[in-house]
């Protein structure tokens, strides 16, 4: 494939991230394969004339099947509700297309099955909108990890907390149906942990779940309680994590979590240190190694740099500092050199199937009131 073709479902929040992402792939990195940004489709023409005329895309369409079919688009990407993942991936795939998903994969562990095994089938390739995998930092951490900078793993605490539905008069919306948004704090937040936590320490074996919707009722968008309706969905999720080394772990996920912005933050615990990371200081890790002088112990402040790539190819200055858009760069010459043969693609449907088990696993456990093998 010597170009690759962009067909775009969903111009919304994570669609326009998507599409700074393709505009700034080729003079980011440089080395990277064409990238054709064929069609866009969202709901209304309005919308998709003009988005596909700010993104910078040949055509566009009110019809998201449009995408599917058109013959000049390598791979589908998607980026609408959660709720449509599934159904936008068959038919993508179904039609020969490498598809490229936003996370979580659909509503329900089936989804996520049904997924996997069509590509699987088709032999397409995958890729999921895990972007916090890409940063420098992270990769830097699984670096040190590899070289035994922590020693020997001992355990792994994970949050990802965030505030976007803490204030109790917030409306009603599809965050709050399980046929619209599958989960909540699970598959919105705590799916990007878990493909953390399989990252850099590997995959889990068993969970023991809790979820709570503390906010279990909202207005509609009215203001009255007569629109509004009963949350489906988890405002919390906490899980005690077995992975199948034999690592011992922790997860906890809220969306009411006053104050916290992006906090999905984790700690790495070693044998002879630790390493510790929050995406709300994205720029940065803390290093504690036990060697040399007491006395001096303490964690070192790891600012990204150049060395700690491909930091550098996004700006040349030490400590400069990248941001949440960045990630989705580094994200797409990821997938355009797994198009192009140039390396595997991670995590793709089979990686994601596996966090979605996690997700679904501590749902399950959390209503069984056991531990759960995933
Ligand atoms: P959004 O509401 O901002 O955007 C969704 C877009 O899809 C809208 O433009 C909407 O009009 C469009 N759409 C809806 N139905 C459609 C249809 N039938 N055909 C074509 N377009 C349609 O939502 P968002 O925040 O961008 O979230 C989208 C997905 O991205 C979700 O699955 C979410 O979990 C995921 N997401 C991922 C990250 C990340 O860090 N990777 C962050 C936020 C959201």
């Amino acid at each position: 494939m010597a170009s690759v073709g962009i067909g775009l479902i969903g111009t919304g929040y994570m669609g326009k991230c998507h599409a700074l992402a393709y505009n700034a792939v080729g003079p980011t990195f440089g080395d990277v394969p064409e990238l054709r940004l064929e069609i866009l489709a969202d709901r209304t023409d309005e919308i998709a004339s003009q988005r596909s005329a700010e993104f910078r895309f040949a055509r566009h369409s009110t019809d998201w099947r449009d995408v599917v079919a058109d013959p000049k688009v390598d791979v589908v990407a998607i980026t609408t509700p959660n709720a449509l993942h599934r159904e936008m991936a068959l038919a993508a795939i179904d039609a020969g297309k490498h598809v490229y998903c936003e996370k979580p994969m659909g509503l329900s562990l089936q989804d996520a099955i049904d997924m996997a095994e069509a590509a699987r089938r088709a032999g397409v390739k995958t890729l999921i909108g895990y972007n916090y995998l890409h940063n420098p930092a992270v990769l830097h951490a699984k670096a040190l990890i590899d070289d035994g900078a922590i020693g020997r793993i001992v355990g792994f605490r994970g949050f990802f907390d965030e505030d976007y539905l803490a204030d109790p008069d917030l409306p009603y919306s599809w965050r709050c149906r399980v046929d619209e948004a599958g989960t909540g704090a699970l598959g919105d937040m705590a799916c990007h942990l878990v493909s953390i936590a399989h990252f850099l320490v590997g995959p889990i074996a068993a969970v023991m779940g809790d979820i709570h919707t503390e906010h279990d009722h909202r207005v509609g968008t009215d203001g009255s309680a007569q629109s509004g309706g009963a949350v489906e969905t988890e405002d919390l999720a906490h899980a005690l994590l077995r992975f199948r080394s034999g690592v011992r772990g922790t997860l906890a996920s809220s969306r009411i979590a006053w104050g916290r912005k992006n906090h999905l933050a984790w700690e790495i615990h070693g044998s002879t240190g630790m390493i510790t990371f929050d995406q709300e200081q994205m720029n940065e890790l803390m290093l504690f190694r036990n060697d040399g002088d007491p006395a001096r112990h303490g964690f070192t402040r790891i600012l990204s740099a150049p060395v700690h790539r491909p930091f550098g190819q996004i700006t040349s200055g030490s400590g400069h500092s990248i941001g949440f858009n960045d990630l989705k760069i580094v994200e797409v010459v990821h997938l355009l050199r797994g198009l192009t043969g140039q390396q595997d693609l991670h995590p793709d449907f089979e990686d994601g199937l596996a966090i979605e088990r996690v997700i679904h696993g501590i749902a399950r456990s959390s209503v069984d009131q056991r531990w759960v093998e995933v």
